[in-house]
């Protein structure tokens, strides 16, 4: 037994606009405490767009809701002429506590290489906001290196020469699983996740390494969810598509009930 406590995170893109995104979490929250949903068996954050966030925070804060609220991705810059950025001081101001780092839709359409995501790890860590390092192979890369090479040569390069790691996520997303309806299987993601944290802690620590949640993502729905969390090694799951919709997300936010069955 870890005492990780799982990260239910989801992951909007680029769905919902703030009255749509107000509208979600109300109803998750109600469903959430409905179900006397507890954080230590699951803490639920939401990764709106950065048009919702200002009004998501106001309703967490006036509500007093158990929801984290997290980011898609930050600027690696702190302020200046990035036409279109974002900062981390202006997510911080919004009590952002997550952020999405090197998500693959990210790394495939802008381009963001490790050095990149290196540096938006950087700025997260300055700005005290936890990143959520995305990692995972395409199948192309899964035919030629096998599962876990390219995810473990990722993480350690977003990991790589800070001065200071502060906490972080890594969530291992196999690219050819994300929003395709194919699932790698429980163990295999429960084997990639042990290669990450062996290379964690050979690089930077046993401590750091198993203080570290690893999540899985790749078309998690509540029917599936149960088989990742059942292995110690995945702490949580990064939702895309479900976590649009409010019975999917909270099954899985309530994976602990399909475990005990
Ligand atoms: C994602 O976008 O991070 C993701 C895992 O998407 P989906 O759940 O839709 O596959």
């Amino acid at each position: 037994m870890t005492n990780r406590v799982p990260l239910i995170a989801g992951n909007w893109k680029m769905n919902l606009d703030h009255q749509q995104g107000i509208a979600l979490v109300q109803k998750l929250a109600w469903t959430l405490k409905d179900a006397n949903h507890e954080t230590k068996d699951g803490e639920v954050v939401v990764f709106p767009g950065f048009t919702s966030l200002r009004s998501i925070q106001t309703l967490i804060d006036a509500d007093k809701l158990e929801i984290g609220l997290g980011a898609q991705d930050l600027s690696q810059h702190d302020a200046g002429a990035f036409t279109g950025e974002i900062s981390g001081a202006a997510l911080k101001k919004l009590d952002v506590q997550y952020v999405l780092i090197g998500h693959s839709e990210r790394r495939t359409y802008h381009h963001e290489d490790d050095a990149i995501v290196q540096a938006k790890t950087a700025a997260a860590f300055r700005h005290g906001i936890v990143p959520v390092i995305c990692v995972g192979e395409t199948l192309e890369e899964l035919e030629t290196q096998g599962q876990s090479a390219v995810p473990v040569r990722q993480t350690l390069a977003a990991l790589a020469d800070h001065e200071k790691l502060g906490e972080f996520v890594i969530a291992y997303e196999p690219v050819w699983a994300i929003g395709t309806g194919k699932v790698a299987t429980a163990e295999e993601a429960a084997q990639v996740a042990a290669k990450i944290r062996e290379a964690i802690a050979a690089e930077h620590g046993e401590d750091l390494a198993q203080a570290t949640r690893i999540l899985y993502g790749g078309s998690v729905k509540a029917a599936n969810v149960a088989g990742f969390l059942r292995s110690p090694e995945v702490d949580g799951v990064l939702v895309g598509g479900a976590s649009l919709d409010v019975e999917e997300f909270s099954g899985i936010a309530r994976f602990k009930k399909h475990i005990a069955l």
